[in-house]
Order: structure tokens, then C-alpha cells, then sequence
């Protein structure tokens, strides 16, 4: 399984659709400051679900979407979508390429897609959950967060364990299911 393309059409400094190719192995992003490196960071954990605002750097998710800039409109919606290989079968699904979707629009609704069929949250959680991507992911360490991750409560830590084993989707279930 890897990550194919990655592509951005409003998502924060990105206004122009923006697709990034990226290959097997290690793939580096360089750039000036405020470039936009980070951005595309962000996007990724976006669209696989991120749902904390200030995690993607903001104060309020509506801040993902392009602002404007002197030269250009604000526009009124984000969307990213990433697909990926998974001719290996990881992910729980049978296709041998997957894309998933979200799109947030500014009046406040946003939808979610796999392979362009529309879908919940939860499914595209459900669908990377075993693979260590995904919400409430570690394999993302953001600048300044590798002290949060060392300084982690026993509590939190046990979180990651969780997540890594695959039992945060079962915890998540029964939370959901509690609820009704
Ligand atoms: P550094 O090297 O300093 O880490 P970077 O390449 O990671 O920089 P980013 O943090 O990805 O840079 O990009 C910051 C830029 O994105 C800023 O110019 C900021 O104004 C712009 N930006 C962030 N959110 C939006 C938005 N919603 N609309 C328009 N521009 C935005
Ligand atoms: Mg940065």
C-alpha cells in the first residue's frame, strides 16, 4: 500500500486544484516558508478524517478553506482527495486503487466519498484503521508535537498502543453504540 496522488482544490494556500504525484519510498517536500509545505500536511490528515481544528493549525475547521489573498476571492469550500495503491490488499476493501474524499463547504455541511460513492465519516475511518493511517494517527508528528508524544500521560500512551493494535476502532464502536 502506498500513497499515489494527493490532490487540493481550496484546502487552505492551495485555491487552484493542485495535484501532488508521489511514488513508492520516501517523497520530500521542500519550499520557502510559508510555502506551504505544512498545508500539505494538513490536507493529508484531512482527508483521512482529522476532526480537530486546532491540530490542523486553526481555530475553527472552517479555516482549512482558502481565505483569499489581495488578488484573489475567498472561495467557499475545501476539498481534498487522496488515492491509493492497495494492490496488496491492506486496506479492507476490493478495489486496487482507492480514493477517498472529503469536502467541507463554507455554509458549514461537508461530505465525505470512497471511490466517488458518497459515505460517513466513520467509514473511511473504519477503512484505514487497521493500516496505522488515519484519525488520531501518530505516524503524522507535527513541529512541535514529538515533546507532546514523549511527555504523554499513561493514559494517552496506552491510546497509541490502542491505535496500533487496531483496538481504537472496537473502542469507537462501542462508544457509538453506548450512545444510542
Ligand atoms: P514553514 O517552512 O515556515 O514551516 P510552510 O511551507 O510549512 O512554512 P505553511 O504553514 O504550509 O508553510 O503555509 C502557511 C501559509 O498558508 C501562510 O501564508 C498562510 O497565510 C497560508 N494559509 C493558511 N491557511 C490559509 C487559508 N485558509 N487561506 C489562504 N491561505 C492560507
Ligand atoms: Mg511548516
Amino acid at each position: 500500500m502506498h500513497l499515489k496522488t494527493l490532490t487540493l482544490r481550496g484546502f487552505k494556500s492551495f485555491a487552484s486544484a493542485t495535484t501532488l504525484h508521489l511514488e513508492p519510498g520516501i517523497t520530500c517536500v521542500v519550499g520557502p516558508n510559508g510555502s506551504g509545505k505544512s498545508n500539505v500536511v494538513d490536507a493529508l490528515a484531512w482527508v483521512m478524517g482529522e476532526q480537530g481544528a486546532k491540530t490542523l493549525r486553526g481555530g475553527s475547521m472552517s479555516d482549512v478553506i482558502f481565505a483569499g489573498t489581495s488578488s484573489r476571492a475567498p472561495l467557499g469550500r475545501a476539498e481534498v482527495s487522496l488515492t491509493i495503491d492497495n494492490t496488496d490488499g491492506l486496506l479492507p476493501i476490493e478495489y486496487t486503487e482507492v480514493t477517498i474524499s472529503r469536502t467541507l463547504f463554507r455554509s458549514g455541511g461537508s461530505e465525505y466519498a470512497i471511490n466517488g460513492t458518497s459515505c460517513r465519516l466513520l467509514d473511511i475511518q473504519e477503512l484505514l484503521s487497521d493500516t496505522g493511517l488515519g484519525r488520531e494517527m501518530h505516524v503524522i508528528v507535527g513541529q512541535g508535537r514529538l515533546d507532546s508524544v514523549l511527555q504523554a500521560t499513561p493514559e494517552d500512551r496506552r491510546g497509541f498502543i490502542e491505535e496500533a493494535a487496531g483496538v481504537l476502532k472496537h473502542r469507537r464502536r462501542k462508544e457509538k453504540a453506548l450512545r444510542k
